[in-house]
This record gives structure tokens, C-alpha cells and sequence, in this order.
């Protein structure tokens, strides 16, 4: 075995765990990446579970991989991710010839499940939750990533919203130890990342080891790290609105290096849904969140996710959604129509809004958030930007592309040799998905 294919799907913590684990398999079996599924010994597919949609997609493709195990010798296929967590041994007997399927929290035990695979020619399941273990077992980061990294510091969720099958699928809540995450953003800013992203199901819940005596919250974390010589951007998802605690907010005011940009889901903007979906706060709370952020950090930008057609969802309760939009006027959004997900409870409740009405209102929520961002976009012609150069743009071997604090790509001509560095530059056009600008080289930042 030489060759590895990876597909992921899902979120951004399923792009770091398919990033661990080709640096893993790297290691222990020598195995190159590969872009053509085609040419792969071991091929993996990380996958996401949190909509109807996204756990069809994962039939689909193993399916289209089907042909390649006629190939001699045939390659080998793994599963992994949250269908895997939640399907287990019910994937394996639909897909028969999946060789290995294994769990978020068991990605670690890849080698040794291959090496099983192999040595008892027996399909391998192994999909416990054992909690740090992951980490300690995965290697130090080798030197491959752009300006940009993510970190993940903490995992699973104590939630329980009523439609999420994250609980189910990571388990419960646990934070990596404060020292081990310092090592590893180290490693990657000794590497020439300038920009990290921490990564949590729920990651202001976090809690870890101090590595001394006690425990650090989320904010203190960030203090920690914002003092690493080398980080020029700081920014993390996925948040509750119910951390986002006095400090964590005393810290948006203090630390620059901390992106004024959060990603803060509300899901609906009705009283009456966000306690059927158990979400545990209300939407006065949500605002006031909003506000003291920012009171501190008056440049501050949002995006959030959204359900719309939650069962029960009445016309004025998705009306109360747009209210909550035009309140904090959203930057943007992940957003999608309710389905019916195996484990959660709100499977229980009746599916009472028609397709069409679901869709109808996803439309208009998207349609107006898209409009908020077009409108942000447009008032930041004629500003400078700070921004993070993260490589040659695709449009032109002449210009570079890079991301403002808020999270907006430009894209500028510019002279050689400006990856990595935090650059000045005026904004001097807005398109659909994109700013144009202009390098001010005087004005150069790093
Ligand atoms: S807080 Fe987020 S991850 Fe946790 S159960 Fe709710 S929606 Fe799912």
C-alpha cells in the first residue's frame, strides 16, 4: 500500500480529522496522497451526518468507488466520521465491501485497524469513544499547511438541541489539555502559519488541563495563545451563545489578534421554536450577547446558522427569524430546511411544514442575508484592509488572494513573495463572493 485517497465531507473538524489522519497514515504506513481516487491503495471517506442529504451522499459515493475494488490487488475502503459513528455495523452490512469502519474518536487507531484488515482478511469496526487518547496518538505536525491552520481543542457536546445528532456521534464534551494545544499551534507557527483557527463541536464550552494546577476556560486559552510569537490571526467555531461568557467577551476588547469576526448559530429567531429545540436561551439573551460584543469590539461582524421549517415552525415564529436578521444584520450563514435526523428526539415531533413552505422560507432567509453581505461588501470600498496573504490567486498568476479580519477574500495584484504576510490593501471593487483591491506597499503591515 502506498497510495491514500481521502474524500471528507461535513464541517471544518472533519477537514482537520482527514488532515490528522493522512499525517498519521503518513507515519506509520509511508502512504502518499493522492488526488485520484482511481490510483489509491486505501481509500477513506470522512463523513457528516448532521442533514438527511448529507448521510444519502455517503451511499452514493461509496458506491461509485464500488468498481474500483474489481482492481488486483484491490485497494482497501474506510469509512469514518459521524454516519460511521451513528451507522456502525449497519453500514457495513449495506455496504459489504467497506473494509474498515471507524469513529471520530477512533481515527488514531487507523494503522492498526488497516494492519487487522490485512494480516485476518476480516472487516475491522471500531467505533468507541475513548476520549483523549486521539490526540495523544497522533503525530507532530510536519511542515504542509499555507498561512493558514485549524486546531481542534475541544470535542463532543452536552447539548442535546432537540434536532442534532452531534451528542450521539462525538459524544460528550471533553477539552484537549492546555499544553498540548500550545505544542501543536507552536509547531504550526514554527512552520510559517499565521493564522489559526481553533476548532469545537462546542468550543467556547472548553475546559483543559491547565497543565499545572487546575483548569483554563476558553477565554484564558485564548490569552494563552495570543501571546505565541508568530500569530497574527486568531479566530474559532463553533460557539453556543450560552459560553460566550463575560470573559470570553472581555477578551474579543483585548486581544487584536483576535479576528473581530464570530460565528455565533441562533438557529431560529422565536422564543417558542429555540425552546422546542431545546436550545436553552432566548433570543432577548442572544441580542444582549450581541451587544456587549459589540460595546467592546465595535467593528465586530456575524454569521450564524439557521433551521428553517422546524416542526411547529409557525409563519410568525419565521417572521421573528427575519426580525433576529435585521436586528444583527448577519455577514452570513450556514442555513438549511429541518430534517428529521435518527437519535434526536425532535424525531417525535410531527413534520408540520410542507416542503414547499420550507423552501420558500430558506429562500427568503438566504435572499436577505446574501443582501446584507452584498451591503457590507460595497461599504468597504475605499477602506484599507488588513489582509492575510494565504497564496496566488486563481484568477491571475499576477495577483494574490487573502482574507480581511471579517473573513472576506481580495483578491489584488501585487509584486512576489507575499504569501503569509499580513499586507495593507485598499479595497477598490466589491463583487458577488469576492473584493478586488489595491497593495499599498508603504503601508505594509508585516
Ligand atoms: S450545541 Fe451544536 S453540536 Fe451541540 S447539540 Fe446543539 S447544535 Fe448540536
Amino acid at each position: 500500500m502506498r497510495r491514500l485517497y481521502i474524500k471528507t465531507f461535513g464541517c471544518q473538524m472533519n477537514e482537520y480529522d482527514s488532515e490528522r489522519i493522512a499525517e498519521l497514515l503518513a507515519q506509520s504506513h509511508g502512504l502518499e496522497w493522492v488526488e485520484d481516487p482511481a490510483l489509491a491503495d486505501l481509500l477513506i471517506l470522512n463523513t457528516c451526518s448532521i442533514r438527511e442529504k448529507a448521510e444519502d451522499k455517503v451511499y452514493t459515493q461509496l458506491g461509485f468507488w464500488r468498481p474500483y475494488k474489481e482492481r488486483e490487488p484491490a485497494p482497501l475502503i474506510a469509512v469514518g466520521g459521524c454516519v460511521a459513528s451513528q451507522e456502525g455495523e449497519r453500514l457495513r452490512r449495506r455496504v459489504p465491501f467497506v473494509d474498515i469502519v471507524f469513529g471520530p474518536q477512533t481515527l488514531h487507531r487507523l494503522p492498526d485497524l488497516i494492519d487487522a484488515r490485512l494480516a485476518e482478511a476480516a472487516p475491522q469496526v471500531d467505533l468507541a469513544f475513548p476520549e483523549l487518547e486521539k490526540f495523544d496518538r497522533l503525530p507532530q505536525r510536519p511542515g504542509r499547511h499555507g498561512p493558514s491552520a485549524f486546531v481542534t481543542v475541544q470535542e463532543g457536546c452536552d447539548k442535546f438541541c432537540t434536532f442534532c445528532v452531534v451528542p450521539h456521534t462525538r459524544g460528550r464534551e471533553y477539552s484537549r489539555p492546555v499544553p498540548d494545544i500550545v505544542r501543536e499551534v507552536r509547531q504550526l507557527l514554527d512552520q510559517g502559519v499565521r493564522e489559526i483557527t481553533l476548532l469545537g463541536q462546542n468550543v467556547n464550552a472548553y475546559r483543559g488541563a491547565s497543565g499545572l494546577v487546575g483548569e483554563l476556560g476558553f477565554a484564558d486559552l485564548l490569552r494563552r495563545l495570543a501571546r505565541l510569537p508568530g500569530l497574527m490571526r486568531l479566530r474559532y467555531t463553533t460557539s453556543h451563545p450560552n459560553n460566550l461568557d463575560e470573559d470570553l467577551i472581555a477578551a474579543h476588547g483585548e486581544l487584536a489578534v483576535l479576528a473581530p469576526h464570530l460565528h455565533l448559530p441562533v438557529q431560529s429567531g422565536s422564543d417558542r421554536i429555540l425552546r422546542r429545540m431545546h436550545r436553552k436561551h432566548d433570543v432577548a439573551t442572544y441580542l444582549q450577547k450581541i451587544q456587549a460584543l459589540r460595546q467592546v469590539r465595535p467593528e465586530i461582524r456575524f454569521s450564524s446558522d439557521f433551521i428553517v421549517g422546524f416542526p411547529g415552525e409557525s409563519d410568525a415564529d419565521f417572521a421573528a427569524t427575519m426580525d433576529l436578521i435585521e436586528a444583527v444584520r448577519f455577514d452570513q450563514s450556514y442555513s438549511f430546511k429541518y430534517s428529521p435526523r435518527p437519535n434526536t428526539p425532535a424525531l417525535k415531533l410531527k413534520d408540520t411544514v410542507p416542503e414547499p413552505v420550507k423552501e420558500e422560507r430558506l429562500a427568503i432567509l438566504q435572499g436577505r442575508i446574501n443582501q446584507l453581505a452584498q451591503e457590507y461588501s460595497r461599504a468597504l470600498v475605499g477602506t484599507v484592509q488588513e489582509v492575510l496573504v494565504t497564496g496566488p490567486s486563481r484568477r491571475s498568476a499576477e495577483e494574490w488572494t487573502g482574507k480581511t479580519p471579517c473573513n472576506r477574500s481580495v483578491n489584488f495584484p501585487g509584486p512576489a513573495g507575499l504569501t503569509g504576510q499580513m499586507v495593507a490593501v485598499e479595497i477598490t471593487e466589491a463583487l458577488p463572493n469576492s473584493l478586488r483591491g489595491r497593495f499599498l506597499p508603504l503601508r505594509a503591515v508585516s
